[in-house]
């Protein structure tokens, strides 16, 4: 295992554990971990999956007990280079979420401040930055192998936050809708026959309408997170 995933673990754990007025956060943090070990080696289970479900585990409990306070406004993420499919998501769950490829470490939390994003990222070492501890810069830490839908949750329950009307999950713009008669020439003939609504993203201008594929995602959007509206 990437020495980050360890160090993110017990970063997020012992932070956790502090969150729920934990005496000594980091040595409970070190013997979860432990146990996620024995755990591991008893039920055959991947270490990294075990310390994945004590994880969850952990956050479950806390936001029974601190339950994040509701975003005032939809945040704005930026992903690492690893993340592109989590920021794909994010979008589909209503977020801006921008990939920033080929940055990492100091150069990632300069471009969230400078854009003020909320920072999504696999390296657990930033958590340790003084930008992040002091707060300047707000960072969700996922673990990097963790499945798309899982990472996805952590973000959507860490921060209280509700699936919105999804954005285009290619670039992030606001969907628009659109008139059936103006976008006639590009939807395909078979489509046009059992559809009437459709979509336009503001940003890049692809077409979109809820078939099947748009279903699909809307349900397992609604197993992560039920939809509400925040305010603008
Ligand atoms: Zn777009």
């Amino acid at each position: 295992m990437a020495s980050r995933i360890e160090v993110g673990y017990r970063l997020r754990l012992s932070g956790l554990l502090a969150e729920l007025g934990v005496a000594q956060p980091r040595d409970e943090a070190e013997a979860l971990i432990g146990q996620a070990r024995e755990r591991a080696a008893e039920e055959g289970l991947p270490l990294e999956e075990a310390l994945a479900r004590a994880y969850e585990d952990l956050r479950q409990r806390v936001r029974r007990t601190v339950p994040p306070p509701p975003p005032a406004a939809p945040p704005r993420f930026l992903c690492d280079l690893s993340l592109g499919g989590l920021a794909r998501w994010l979008r589909a769950a209503g977020y801006d979420a921008r990939a920033l490829i080929g940055a990492k470490g100091d150069a990632l939390l300069r471009a969230a401040i400078d854009d003020q994003r909320i920072l999504v990222t696999t390296d657990g070492h930033l958590l340790e930055r003084r930008l992040v501890t002091e707060g300047t810069v707000f960072v969700v830490w996922v673990p990097s192998r963790m499945p798309l839908l899982r990472q996805l949750s952590v973000v959507m329950t860490d921060l209280g936050l509700p699936s919105l009307s999804p954005r285009c999950m290619s670039c992030g713009g606001e969907l628009a809708a659109v008139a059936k008669e103006a976008v006639q020439a590009r939807i395909p003939p078979k489509t046009a026959r059992w559809k009437d609504e459709y979509f336009l993203c503001r940003d890049c201008g692809k077409l979109l309408w809820q078939g099947t594929h748009w279903e699909r995602i809307a349900a397992r959007l609604t197993e992560v997170s039920p939809p509400r509206t925040l305010p603008a």
